[in-house]
């Protein structure tokens, strides 16, 4: 029987996967990239060290419309899969705090191993040229490039989302999966910067504290996480942020109000933290009030935290009165933000939202609605938290895709 032809749109992480998986199953196999080299998101991830999966693998890290896809696809190719396949690449892979990397610390080892596979099987690779139009007659799939017409009996839509644009995902996969009949969910940024409304963010720009981050919708609780907070020029970063943003990200996107509220003393609850500031008046009451600050916070933390309590810099703390301390107790444990809007799409490491999870076979990712037509990776409506959950889906769906697009099933 004659090997199936296998055309992938995108040479990024779920791409290069799917394009190693199809050519194993005996598929001839052409990936077209827009870029002019292939991966090249990959380079830039986990700051440039490729944090690649996670020992810890749960549906609750990714988020999306409808996630029960996520079981399934993990099921096929979870996490062991994703360690043996870069292992029997050659990869020595490190784990820290479950988080996993190469052991070379560097993400070039991922894409290098990857390319080697892909010009050992041997797969065509067509570079610098965009897909711009997919027809399907009954014989075969017409890919159209910027320079030519390719025919193939299966296609892999691996076109990322729009995040970062800059390395290659424009959001083209959008369009070209809709003509056959896909919907979107509305993409929106995601482990992104938030923007605050206020004028302190200069004043305050560069600190990094931990601190506890809950983000409200019209007032209702979504989220939270804990981790290293930055403040910014225009708002507040770091990962607890980029952790809640995509539900910030989608509510702004429906004129919700968003607020956030930042725990700046997230190791003491109220009670504890009064009593605390109580037990170091004892000692240093005859301190200025910024200078009884001095220690506990980030120093350009302590004025903004002092004008919030309505307590002048030089007052001596002893005669503060105890009400404008339980106020400064609020402010530090209940520091308020509302938030005017995310960072744009190129600042994101992610997108939310894309093409409905419910319109693809999650046992193939073959779409339902066009036969030999695959969806992978960030295209699709999901989105995973920071800790290797995106490369984890994005290798997953791309290895599935590859099998059953080489197959014909
Ligand atoms: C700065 C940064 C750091 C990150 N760090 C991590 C991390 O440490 N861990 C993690 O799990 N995730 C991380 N991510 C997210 C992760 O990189 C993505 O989720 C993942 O790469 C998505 O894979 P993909 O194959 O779906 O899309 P992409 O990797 O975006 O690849 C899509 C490819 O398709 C090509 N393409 C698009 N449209 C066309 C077209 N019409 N014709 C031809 N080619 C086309 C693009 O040029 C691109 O090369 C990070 C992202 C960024 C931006």
């Amino acid at each position: 029987m004659k090997n199936r032809e296998v055309i992938i749109v995108g040479g990024g992480a779920s791409g290069l996967v799917a394009a190693i998986s199809a050519a194993r199953e005996g598929a001839n196999v052409t990936i077209i990239e827009q870029k002019d080299q292939l991966g090249k998101k990959i380079l830039s991830t986990g700051n440039g060290r490729c944090n690649l999966t996670n020992e810890y693998m749960d549906i609750s890290c990714f988020r999306g419309d409808d996630t029960s896809i996520v079981q399934e696809v993990l099921n096929r190719f979870g996490y062991s899969e994703t360690v043996n396949f870069f292992e029997e690449l050659g990869v020595v892979l490190k784990e820290r705090q479950g988080y996993i990397y190469p052991i070379s610390d560097q993400a070039t080892t991922i894409l290098e191993v990857l390319c080697m596979e892909i010009e050992r099987l041997p797969v065509e690779v067509l570079l610098s040229q965009t897909v711009n139009k997919i027809v399907h007659d009954k014989e075969k799939f017409s890919v159209h490039t910027t320079e030519k017409i390719i025919c193939g009996d299966a296609v892999i839509l691996a076109t990322g989302g729009k995040a970062a644009s800059v390395l290659g995902s424009d959001g083209s996969g959008y369009t070209l999966a809709k003509v056959f009949g896909h919907h979107l969910s509305p993409v929106v940024p995601a482990l992104v910067q938030l923007k605050g409304k206020g004028n302190f963010y200069k004043q305050i720009s560069g600190a990094r504290t931990q601190a506890r981050v809950t983000l409200y919708v019209n007032d209702e609780y979504v989220a939270e996480d804990i981790g290293e907070l930055q403040l910014t020029n225009y708002g507040i970063s770091g990962i607890p942020v980029f952790q809640i943003s995509r539900y910030a990200a989608k509510a702004l996107y429906k004129n919700k109000s968003v607020s956030v509220e930042v725990d700046f003393m997230p190791t003491m609850s109220d009670n504890e933290f009064r009593n605390f500031l109580q037990v170091r008046l004892d000692k240093h009451g005859y301190k200025q009030a910024e200078d009884f600050l001095l220690g506990m916070f980030h120093k350009k933390l302590i004025g903004l935290f002092l004008k919030a309590a309505a307590i002048n810099n030089n007052s001596i703390i002893q005669d503060v009165p105890l009400g404008k301390l339980d106020k400064l107790v609020t402010v530090c444990k209940h520091f308020k933000i509302e938030i005017l809007g995310t960072n744009d799409f190129e600042q994101a490491q992610v997108c939310a939202g894309g093409i409905y999870t419910t319109e693809i076979n999650p046992q193939t990712m073959e779409s339902v609605y066009e036969d030999g037509l695959y969806l992978t990776g960030e295209l699709l409506d999901v989105d995973g938290i920071c800790g290797g959950y995106n490369l984890q889906w994005a290798w997953a769906t791309g290895y599935i895709a590859g099998k059953h697009a080489a197959k014909g099933n």
